[in-house]
């Protein structure tokens, strides 16, 4: 079994959705977890990630107020990484979507998006490599998106932040090798969460829910646990040798379509 046993992880957006199940997935193979995010309760109606931790698993887990976009705030979380005994896996999670008509999106929409999604990595990468460097290395993952490979007319603004991300990813891995830091990044498709469900409805029970879900070779939308059995190969051992990648998680939808 992939063990984390000993190691220490922030996940920003740690409360709600992929990093909930992130965050419960590393405490089931051993390792404890940090949440930063802006919320302790989860959108979707369940217990907080922490509480759910330590109720069913034996390791601890932390809860961090944190916004994505001050960097003070990200450097709380990685302290507190640092009182669990150090931080070994920062997973930038934390994230937002919406849909737009690409001549009507303000100058505040376009920045309040790029801060969370492009901002709040890139300083997220920035406070645990810090962190990391201390400790001889250490493993970084990017939440990007199928958006960050491909273009999709009403979600440009989006693409561009996930874009970045892919980019800011593969740099990072350049810089941050010679000091032990792996960097990837994850790629994941329609994945069921408050934010495919609510958000930007894309998953739905609808006739185009179907007709996506037909469209996707699995012929099924993707769960959080998925994208979470990925981070947790990612934070491994067993991907010693894996950096500056790209790692779909997305049921075999960009790559046949
Ligand atoms: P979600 O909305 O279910 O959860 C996001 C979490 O991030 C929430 O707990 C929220 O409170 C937190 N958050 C939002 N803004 C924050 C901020 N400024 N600081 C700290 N925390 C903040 O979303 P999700 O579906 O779990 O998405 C997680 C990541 O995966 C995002 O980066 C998203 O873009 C990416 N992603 C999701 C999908 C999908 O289909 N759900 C697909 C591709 C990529």
């Amino acid at each position: 079994m992939t063990d984390l046993t000993e190691t220490v992880t922030v996940i920003t957006g740690g409360a709600s959705g992929i990093g909930r199940a992130i965050a419960i997935t590393f405490a089931r193979h051993g390792g404890d977890v940090v949440i930063a995010d802006v919320r302790s309760d989860p959108r979707a109606a369940a217990t907080p990630t922490t509480e759910y931790i330590e109720t069913h698993t034996d390791q601890r887990a932390e809860f961090v107020a944190c916004d994505v976009t001050n960097k003070d705030d990200l450097e709380t979380a990685v302290d507190q990484a640092e009182a669990l005994g150090g931080l070994d896996v920062m997973v930038n999670n934390a994230g937002i979507f919406r849909s737009e008509e690409f001549l009507d999106v303000s100058e505040a929409e376009f920045d309040r998006l790029m801060a969370v999604n492009v901002k709040g990595v890139f300083f997220g990468a920035q406070t645990a490599a810090s962190a990391m460097i201390e400790r001889d290395g250490g493993s970084i993952i990017n939440l990007s998106s199928i958006a960050g490979i491909r273009g999709v007319d009403n979600f440009v603004t989006y693409c561009t932040s996930k874009g970045a991300v892919r980019l800011m990813t593969y740099a990072l891995a350049d810089k941050l090798g010679p000091q032990g830091i792996r960097v990837n990044a994850l790629h994941p498709g329609l994945i069921e969460t408050s934010m495919t469900t609510d958000d930007v409805p894309i998953i739905s029970d609808d006739e185009s829910g179907q007709r996506r879900e037909d469209g996707i070779p699995k012929q099924r939308f993707g769960q959080p646990e998925d994208v979470a059995d990925a981070a947790l190969f990612l934070a491994s051992e067993q991907a010693d040798y894996v950096t500056g990648e790209s790692l779909l998680v997305d049921g075999g939808i960009t790559n046949t379509n």
